[in-house]
């Protein structure tokens, strides 16, 4: 299948961790896609000019700076490994997603009982990240035998091809049932929505810059709350002050209560419960707080 240079085109992961949140990134951004294809190597929005290619994550870098997909999403520790390998800036990083957050880190044997960089000099460390790792041994002044493997680090100590690993951790369980324990950070990556630095030509342009307004919306949605309280005239810097992550509320004042007014704000941040007994203590009364469902800014 040829790509339709009518439509735009986004790389997504086939299968693994980014692929549900990709998919339902796009669906929140009120795309309706129709899969393809016997193996479900792409896919089409039906109400919108854009197709998803499914392939490797690993790919992704590739095919958005060659331009075969304007647009891609994928970890910030593929972008970057694919990005120092570069002489020169062929993809650029539009926005960061909020999920697939995890973090490359040096992980040693459990029974070792101090760390410090210094200990990684002349040691073999194995990865699948050898470019990340090489920066943050030489930004430690330090040199080390960097082992690439393109899966099943954490083997590698007990086969005895590397004292240390330097592989991706959430939860760190995978380390620990290899007898690892994480000792330092290395990266710290999430998603994110990537395009091509090849031009792109006017006509798609306009795609692309409304395809990145939604998903703006989506990723701003995603924390955000309105609020809506009452409070005495008195009260309102203090209580403006404690909104998390709310520019210029709005004051309305209310009828048959002199000195006092309605405060409607928009938070960018989470709202906690704690976040509303300040309000409460700083004299705010009536609070609700309520999820949005779009936004467009
Ligand atoms: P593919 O078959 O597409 O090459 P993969 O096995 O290389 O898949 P996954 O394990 O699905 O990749 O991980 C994809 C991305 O998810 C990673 O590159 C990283 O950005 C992110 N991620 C989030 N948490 C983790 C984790 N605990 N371990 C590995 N990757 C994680
Ligand atoms: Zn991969």
């Amino acid at each position: 299948m040829s790509p339709d240079r009518n439509r735009l085109h986004m790389a997504v992961q086939k299968s693994g961790r980014l692929s549900d949140r990709s998919r339902q990134l796009l669906k929140d951004a009120g795309l309706r896609l129709s899969e393809s294809g016997k193996n479900h190597l792409a896919a089409r929005a039906e109400n919108f000019p854009l197709d998803l290619m499914f392939v490797r994550d690993d790919d992704i870098p590739t095919f958005v700076a060659d331009g075969v997909c304007e647009l891609g999403i994928v970890g910030q520790n593929v972008l970057e490994e694919y990005a120092l390998g570069l002489s020169e800036p062929r993809i650029e990083e539009v926005a960061r997603l909020g999920f697939g957050k995890c973090s490359l880190k040096i992980a040693a044997p459990d029974t070792l009982n101090s760390f410090q960089p210094a200990m990684l000099d002349g040691q073999r460390i194995a990865t699948s990240y050898p470019r990340l790792l090489k920066r943050f041994v030489e930004s430690h002044g330090l040199t080390a035998e960097i082992v690439t493997m393109r899966g099943a680090v954490e083997l590698a100590p007990r086969l005895g091809i590397a004292r240390f690993v330097c592989d991706l951790v959430s939860t760190g369980a995978t380390l620990e049932a290899n007898g690892l324990a994480p000792v330092c950070d290395v990266f710290e990556s999430e998603a994110v929505l990537v395009r091509t630095l090849r031009p792109i030509d006017n006509l798609h342009s306009d795609k692309v810059s409304a395809l990145l307004a939604r998903i703006d919306g989506v990723i701003a949605t995603a924390e955000s709350k309105y609020i809506v309280l009452n409070a005495p005239e008195s009260a309102l810097a203090s209580i403006t002050a404690i909104l998390p992550g709310a520019e210029a509320p709005t004051v309305v004042p209310l009828i048959g209560r002199p000195g006092h007014v309605a405060v409607q704000a928009v938070c960018q941040e989470s709202v906690f419960w704690e976040t509303l007994e300040r309000l409460k203590a700083a004299g705010a009364s009536a609070i609700l707080v309520m999820p949005i469902e779009k936004m467009m800014m």
